[in-house]
C-alpha cells in the first residue's frame, strides 16, 4: 500500500518535471514562473474525469461551458505580465483558479473576477485548501474591471475580448502592463499593452491563441 502511494508521487513528479520541461522547450524561462507551475498541484483544478490529464500540456473542459487553460499559455501569459513581488494584479476570468494560484505566488496581491458563481465557489474551495492569502475574489462583469480597487499594476484577462479592452486599459497604472487575447474568432492574438507612463500604450502581439469568449454581463444560472 504504501508502495503504490510512493509510486504514485513518483509518477506526478515524473510527470511534473515533463511538463517543467516542455514549458522550458517553448519559451517559458523565468524561473518564478516555473516555480509557481512546478509547485501548483493541477489536478485539484480538474474534473475527476481529467485528473489523469492533469499534468499533460492541453486545455481541459471545466464546469459550465469552460475550460482551465493550457499550461504552456498560462506559463507564456504569466511571464509576458512581467509580474514583480510587489505588484497588485487584477485577473479577469478566474474559471478554475490555476492561473489565479500561479499569479497568487508571483505577486503580492491577486483580484480575480468570475461571471459564474458556481465557478467561482469552487475556485475560492481551492484558494482555501491551498491556504492562499493574498487572493481577493468577486463575482461579477470582468468586462467593467474592478474600479473600487484601481489603479493595478498588472491586468490579466483570460477570456476572449472582442476589442481593446478599454475600461481594463483604464484601471492600469501609467507603466503598468495588460496581457490579453483579444479577437472576436475562434482564433485571437494575445496582446501585451505596455503603459507608457503618459497616457500612451506601446502594444504587442505575442502569439495566436484560443480562449473562451469574454461575455457581457453576469451568467443566468439554474
Ligand atoms: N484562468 C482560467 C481560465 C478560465 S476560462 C483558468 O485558469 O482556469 C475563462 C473564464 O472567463 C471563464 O470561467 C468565463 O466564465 C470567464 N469570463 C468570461 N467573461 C467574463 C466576464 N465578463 N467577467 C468575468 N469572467 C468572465
Amino acid at each position: 500500500m504504501a508502495g503504490q502511494e510512493h509510486e504514485r508521487e513518483e509518477d506526478s513528479a515524473e510527470k511534473r518535471a515533463r511538463l517543467i520541461l516542455s514549458l522550458r522547450s517553448q519559451g517559458v524561462t523565468d524561473p518564478a514562473v516555473l516555480d509557481a507551475i512546478e509547485s501548483t498541484p493541477r489536478d485539484i483544478f480538474t474534473p475527476d474525469l481529467f485528473k489523469e490529464r492533469a499534468w499533460e500540456d492541453s486545455a481541459l473542459p471545466i464546469a459550465c461551458g469552460q475550460t482551465i487553460s493550457q499550461p504552456f499559455i498560462v506559463g507564456l501569459m504569466s511571464q509576458a505580465l512581467q509580474v514583480e513581488p510587489r505588484a497588485r494584479v487584477l485577473e479577469i476570468g478566474t474559471g478554475s483558479g490555476y492561473q489565479t494560484t500561479i499569479l497568487s505566488k508571483l505577486a503580492r496581491l491577486v483580484y480575480t473576477v468570475e461571471r459564474y458563481r458556481t465557478l467561482l465557489a469552487e475556485a475560492e474551495a481551492r484558494f482555501r485548501r491551498l491556504e492562499l492569502t493574498n487572493v481577493i475574489t468577486r463575482f461579477g462583469d470582468g468586462g467593467l474591471g474592478w474600479p473600487e480597487q484601481a489603479p493595478f499594476d498588472r491586468i490579466l484577462v483570460t477570456a476572449a475580448a472582442p476589442e481593446e479592452p478599454k475600461a481594463l486599459l483604464a484601471q492600469l497604472k501609467p507603466k503598468g502592463i495588460l496581457v490579453a487575447p483579444i479577437g472576436k474568432g475562434p482564433v485571437q492574438s494575445l496582446r501585451r499593452y505596455v503603459g507608457d507612463g503618459h497616457g500612451g500604450f506601446a502594444v504587442e502581439t505575442l502569439t495566436d491563441v484560443r480562449f473562451v469568449p469574454l461575455l457581457e454581463g453576469v451568467a443566468k444560472e439554474p
